[in-house]
């Protein structure tokens, strides 16, 4: 490793990757460690929806933001990452999920998002040939939808072309520090010194925090996805109708649902308090298991021995999909997206998923221990977020102020007395 560094990033996931993108695009010098490979987690195995549509209004404005840098990433990073701006479709099924959504969309207007309400008419005006059941939808026209296993890597490319260094299958062990400033990290293959350590460790956050006697309050879920064969191509809006799917360019299709599965870990006990509420009104979309997970992280949790082996043995967390959901919903889609009835499943997969107990990331520079910078709890929908994260890092530390507001996003608020719901439609 070729010190000195600037920045020491901790996880190269699409946040990790990002951040030491737009700091090197402004001269810092950057080293990331990343225990598996880059992008291995949740950034290769989410849907690759790009949505401004539901989000938490804190997190609208840098959505927006990041949909405009969406619009020319493949310029900025001579890369094909499949991008294309074919809109976001939410349908809903009550009166009072159409209450919701006029709330929202008007939330979302004020800010000067163009989101709007369609009548079951405009819907099949829109997808032709669709059999959806419901009552109306909620429209999203500029959002988009990319290829998640070619983001992260062409982010990675660029990055490199400006000098970071990437050091893959090399843990960051501990975070050091003296003083109450951050010294480095302490790696896999030795110490790697810098005044400001980026951590972006997906799911590892929490655990990564704990030996600085910072707790994050994270909880992680197990969500499945398909890839199908070709359809004709009927709609590239990614659509979200009980079931959720996006036709590629290809025609193929990702094909997935809201309900997931929790692995119980000790952090399920030990946080129970703080997601028990989320729990019970989603208890139908959530299925609990009890595996080896609950072992193999166990100690992770408690001493530095068992982080370090948890780490090096999960180089690249690989779940089992759940595919009595999966073939649920292969069936769903084939019924009800136009062009599909014949389409197949061709692969499977699924990725554990960080969430916070208001579903909103940490985005923040701390003060104690200074120049630790948070990256993470992304929350089932930092993969949109990806292009923004990074450049909203490179203003922590670079700059005075960041120029969005991250209040919403700081750490202390789950130690300052704030009641933490998700405002989030989905
Ligand atoms: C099934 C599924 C569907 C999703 N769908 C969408 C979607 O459609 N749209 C959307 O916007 N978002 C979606 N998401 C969420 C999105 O993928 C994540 O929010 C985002 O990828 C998080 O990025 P990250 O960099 O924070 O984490 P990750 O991608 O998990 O990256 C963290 C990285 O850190 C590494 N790491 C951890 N600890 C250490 C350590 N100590 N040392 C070195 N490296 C370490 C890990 O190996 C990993 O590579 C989905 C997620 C899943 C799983």
């Amino acid at each position: 490793m070729s010190e000195p560094f600037d920045v020491v990033v901790g996880g190269a996931g699409i946040a990790g990757t990002t951040s030491a993108y737009y700091l090197a695009k402004r001269g810092a010098r950057v080293c990331v460690l990343e225990k598996g490979e880059v992008a291995g987690e949740q950034s290769s195995r989410n849907w690759g929806f790009v949505r401004q549509q539901g989000r938490d209004p804190a997190e609208i404005p840098l959505m927006m933001e990041s949909n405009k840098i969406w619009q020319g990433l493949e310029r900025e990073l001579n890369a094909d990452i499949e991008w294309i701006q074919g809109g976001n479709l939410i349908t809903f099924d009550t009166e009072k999920e159409q209450a919701g959504w006029e709330r929202w969309v008007a939330t979302a207007r004020g800010f000067g998002l163009e989101s709007r309400v369609l009548t079951r008419a405009e819907i099949d005006e829109l997808v032709p040939g669709n059999a959806f059941e419901c009552r109306g939808a909620v429209w999203t026209e500029s959002d988009g939808q990319a290829e998640p296993r070619k983001v992260t890597a062409a982010f990675r490319r660029a990055a490199e072309g400006r000098g970071v260094e990437f050091h893959t299958d090399c843990a960051a062990f501990e975070i050091l520090t003296e003083s109450g400033k951050v010294t480095g990290v302490a790696g896999e293959r030795g110490v790697v010194r810098a005044p400001t350590v980026v951590l972006a460790a997906g799911v590892w956050s929490s655990r990564m925090l704990r030996a600085l006697g910072l707790k994050l309050p994270q909880s992680w879920i197990r969500g499945s996805v398909a890839r199908t064969t070709a359809a004709p191509i009927q709609s590239h809006a990614a659509t979200w109708t009980g079931v959720a799917y996006r036709q590629r360019g290809d025609g193929s299709m990702n094909v997935a649902t809201r309900s997931a599965d929790h692995d119980l870990t000790i952090d399920s006990l030990m946080l129970f308090s703080r997601y028990w509420r989320e729990f019970r009104d989603n208890r139908g979309a959530i299925q609990l298991h009890l595996n080896r997970l609950f072992l193999d992280t166990f100690w992770s949790r408690f001493t530095q021995a068992g982080l370090e082996r948890a780490l090096t043995r999960h180089r690249t967390f690989d779940p089992a999909p759940n595919m009595k959901t999966l073939n649920r919903v292969l069936d769903q889609v084939r019924r009800t997206a136009p062009g599909a009835h014949d389409v197949e499943i061709d692969f499977t997969w699924a990725g554990y998923i960080d969430m916070t107990p208001d579903m909103l990331p940490v985005l923040d520079r701390l003060r104690a221990p200074d120049g630790l910078v948070l990256a993470t709890g992304f929350s089932g929908h930092g993969f949109g977020m990806g292009p923004i994260i990074g450049r909203l890092v490179s203003e922590l530390i670079l700059d005075p102020e960041p120029s969005l507001e991250l209040h919403p996003f700081r750490f202390a608020r789950f130690s300052d007395g704030s009641t933490l719901r998700p405002h989030a439609i989905v």
